[in-house]
């Protein structure tokens, strides 16, 4: 195969390399951000209950003040029941202590099922800590793995480059050219292989005479359906 051809399949090669590269370089800190999401919605679920707690808390402090308040008219009926002059104020008094306490009791019972809901919150919480401490273990886990990754590809991305400016160096500027405007026109490969008759870059049947002018030929030679450079080889050859 002529040397020119060989040379521009092993640069398509690497800047085949380097689009893949490029590519999950650009992907990896989306993969990143959509791990710290991840996260958020955990921490975001922490927070929700935590106010939940406080709101309860808030509730059950205000019974609380409520009884102290009632507790409070009950001793001082108590003390006025010492000084009443008629048997109608003394039954209004007694009645009197009778609804605070009463609304005392309800109040307690209230209490006691917001104690309980605290309880489950509180349990809730704590499981839900533990979900995030595991959580975050496994993003910065997976983070690091990530940015490994990344510093590997760059590395790599580095020396594709390199290589590829130096087989750039070797390939004459008018073979260079007529590869550059190809792949402005396909955008992916410019450069395919016939093989059993058939052009790899477009799967489309090669006439027979074009084929053996093909496999024959000293020159380039372009695709006669889709104008990419083609060649002859029963392998590919990216030396
Ligand atoms: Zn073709």
């Amino acid at each position: 195969m002529k040397n020119e051809i060989k040379m521009l399949i092993a640069l398509q090669s690497f800047e085949d390399i380097i689009f893949n590269l490029t590519d999950s370089l650009e992907k990896i800190p989306i993969q990143i951000k959509a791990l710290e999401e991840e996260l958020s919605e955990n921490k975001k679920e922490v927070e929700n209950i935590e106010n939940g707690i406080a709101q309860t808390k808030k509730i059950y402090n205000e019974l609380d003040a409520k009884i102290k308040d009632n507790t409070e008219r009950i001793k001082k009926n108590d003390i006025n029941l010492m000084s009443v002059k008629t048997n109608k104020e003394y039954h209004a008094i007694l009645k009197a202590i009778e609804n605070l306490k009463l609304a005392n009791s309800d109040t307690e019972d209230k209490m006691i099922a917001y104690l309980d809901q605290m309880e489950d919150e509180n349990k809730k919480l704590k499981a839900s800590k533990e979900k995030l401490v595991e959580a975050v273990k496994k993003v910065e886990n997976k983070k690091l793995v990530l940015e490994k990754e990344m510093e590997q590809k760059k590395k790599e991305l580095n020396k594709t480059v390199e290589k590829k400016n130096a087989k750039l160096a070797k390939i004459p500027s008018d073979i260079l050219n007529i590869y550059n405007n190809v792949k402005k026109i396909k955008k992916n490969r410019a450069i395919v292989q016939a093989l059993e008759g058939i052009c790899k870059g477009c799967n489309l049947n090669i006439p027979i005479q074009e084929y053996i002018k093909i496999q024959k030929s000293e020159s380039i030679k372009f695709c006669p359906n889709c104008h990419r450079i083609i060649y002859y080889n029963t392998s590919e050859n990216t030396e």
